[in-house]
């Protein structure tokens, strides 16, 4: 799969995909990451890619031109590659577009910095991304997250494909907590089920952590994961529990 980064900042991107998983991902040829430096599209011999805003006020605004030059040309080398742009009204990037867009063949990133992009180009793309409701400097974070969201969900990147399956959100839920030797650390102790041996009561009870982690912590996804009969009788139970404990702190 194709990353195509259209950037001010492209040596941002050299480091943080050289090691690790994607590092290797790239060495296997799974994925490429090119970042471009968006002042190659850019004319005169100033290569000027931001002007100051029509109507006045604070900061600059990135010029059209350079960013739509840059679109063309990779789109005529990708003709199929989805446009994203990087920016804070965009739709929230989360796990199930990631999965949706590791299905493309290439995906070309504009990452903004200043006030952002003029108005204009929003045109030429197919989507608008935001990592999150707060503002950054510039899209070459946000494009970084995604690339990397997105290509641990290209078969081959991870070592055990099982684990982004199983990984939060995949299922709609957060995932069951996790446990390593030592069995005993500093007087606490790993369940007793995950030393027993007995998978089925192992996956019952990663099951069962899965649903009390996400009613404590992120109740809204429950609203919209497709729970089987034995996962509402445990949550029925498990928030029982919940108000029995709390019943008990208040007396
Ligand atoms: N003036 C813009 C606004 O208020 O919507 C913010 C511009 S921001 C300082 C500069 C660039 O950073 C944006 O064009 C975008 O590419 C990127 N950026 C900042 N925050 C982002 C976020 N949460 N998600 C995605 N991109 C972001």
């Amino acid at each position: 799969m194709n990353f195509e980064v259209v950037t001010l900042f492209p040596e941002m991107f050299d480091s943080p995909f050289a090691g690790s998983i994607i590092g290797k991902a790239v060495a296997k040829g799974l994925v490429r990451i090119t970042a471009h430096n968006l002042r190659d599209w850019a004319e005169g011999r100033h290569q000027v890619t931001d002007d100051t805003p029509y109507g006045g006020g604070e900061g600059m605004v990135m010029k059209p031109e350079p960013l739509c030059r840059a679109i063309r040309s990779l789109k005529q080398q990708y003709p199929a590659a989805r446009v994203l742009m990087m920016s804070p009204q965009g739709r929230r990037f989360d796990q199930q577009q990631a999965r949706q867009l590791a299905d493309e063949e290439s995906l070309i990133f504009l990452c903004g910095r200043y006030e952002g992009f003029d108005e204009r180009v929003r045109s030429y793309v197919d989507a608008e991304y935001s990592i999150g409701d707060f503002v950054l400097t510039g899209g070459e974070l946000p494009a970084m997250v995604m690339i990397d969201a997105v290509a641990r969900m290209i078969p081959g990147v991870l070592g055990n494909q099982g684990s982004a399956e199983a990984d939060s959100f995949s299922d709609g839920l957060l995932e069951h907590p996790h446990y390593t030797r030592p069995a005993e650390f500093e007087g606490r102790q790993v369940t007793e089920v995950l030393l027993s041996g007995d998978h089925a009561r192992i996956a019952a009870w990663r099951r069962s952590q899965q649903l009390l982690r996400t009613l404590q912590r992120r109740p809204d996804l429950l609203e919209h994961v497709p729970l089987t009969e034995k996962d509402r009788v445990e949550l029925k139970r498990l928030k029982e529990m919940l108000r029995h404990d709390k019943n008990n702190e208040n007396t």
